[in-house]
């Protein structure tokens, strides 16, 4: 008699949920990720206790139809990829079908959702389980509430910080994601008070301002170049306004904020010697490339991506700050075109 079995379905969705849902900030992410795949002009999100007790994530995209409702529910179920090409030419955000197994089996998750050309589906789900499933109003749009998120993994719920920290990490998610894709018009509510809106109307500079203030938003110099495979445009701060974290340099690939290392290096050396020791600048940086150059299918959360032509990316970075900063009068011609 063998000894290997395979699991459940309802094991491996909880397997997958320790990766992709680490906490509150991570269910926001993967649902707001969702709703813009989904072309929403319009996405709120609303926090209980920053999402411990509730996590509301309401959007006018396109919806789920009828028939693919419990569908989106099973593993590896998705409407963004079919085949292998595919994988390898990545342009939405989404495309592992895990988060909604995932988040709905550590968790009590209700969905509304309608195409708006047919009645909208109900669904509620608890710890994976579906309790409910009828039909509802065809409002164009999707509505998810999670609520008790890991009511039954007592020990991830333990390992939760207090309410300020996971409620800082929900804001930098929201808050990238908000940079990523201005046309889109976020509203991040927590306990009835409203912590970042932006208008959707596609000024970065804008969105900038309503997450780092007006004064900071004025001090940030647009950038724009390309080179044969990279397009990037964004804005950098001038060197007089640092931060002790190097958080506040965003790095956005195809509209998804990644982290870099060797990105972050190439910017820090743009600006050369004009950043104190230990401060680092608050910089935006939207890159736009061919998805053959870069593998996104690297870590569940997508955070770490790799790059087929880094070294160019890395130098473009590095003279498109300096070219900055050369306006600006900041650096010395001399040092710009070494
Ligand atoms: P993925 O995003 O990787 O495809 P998910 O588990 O996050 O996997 O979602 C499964 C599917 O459910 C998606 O492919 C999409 O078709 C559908 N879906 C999820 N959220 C939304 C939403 N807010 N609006 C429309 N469709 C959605
Ligand atoms: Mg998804």
């Amino acid at each position: 008699m063998g000894k290997i079995v395979q699991l459940s379905d309802e094991l491996s969705n909880k397997i997958a949920a320790g990766e992709v849902v680490e906490r509150p900030a991570s269910v926001v992410k993967e649902l707001v990720e969702n709703a813009i795949d989904a072309n929403s002009t319009v996405i709120e999100i609303d926090l209980e206790e920053a999402g411990l007790s509730k996590i509301r994530i309401l959007d006018n995209g396109d919806g789920i139809e009828q028939e693919d409702c419990l569908t989106a529910f099973r593993r590896h179920a998705t409407s963004k990829i079919k085949t292998e090409t595919d994988l390898f030419r990545i342009r939405t955000l989404g495309f592992r079908g895990e988060a909604l197994p995932s988040i709905a089996s550590v968790s009590e998750l209700e969905l509304k959702t309608s195409t708006g050309d047919e009645a909208g589906t109900h669904l509620v789900l608890r710890g994976g389980e579906i309790i409910k499933h009828e039909l509802t109003s065809s409002r164009k749009g999707t509505d998810i509430i999670v609520q008790g998120l890991f009511f039954n993994t007592p020990a991830r719920l333990k390992y939760m910080k207090t309410v300020n920290t996971e409620l800082g990490n929900v804001t930098d998610v929201v808050n990238r994601l908000a940079m990523a894709h201005p046309n889109v018009s976020f509203r991040l509510m927590h306990q009835g008070r409203q912590l970042l809106y932006t208008n959707g109307n596609g000024d970065v500079r804008q969105v900038l301002a309503a997450i780092y203030g007006i004064g900071v938003a004025k001090k940030m110099v647009p950038i724009s170049v390309q080179s044969l495979d990279y397009e990037v445009d964004g804005y950098v701060a001038l060197p007089e306004v640092t931060r002790a974290s190097r958080n506040y340099m965003s790095t956005i690939i195809n509209g998804r904020f990644v982290k870099n290392y060797g990105l972050a290096k190439a910017i820090q050396q743009g600006y050369h010697t004009l950043l104190p020791i230990g401060r680092y600048p608050i910089v935006f940086l939207n890159i736009k490339m061919d998805p053959l150059l870069i593998d996104v299918n690297v870590h569940p959360a997508k955070l770490e991506v790799r790059l087929s032509k880094e070294a160019e990316l890395y130098e473009l970075m590095e003279q498109a700050v300096k070219g900055a900063f050369k306006k600006q009068r900041l650096i010395p011609d001399a040092v710009v075109s070494k």
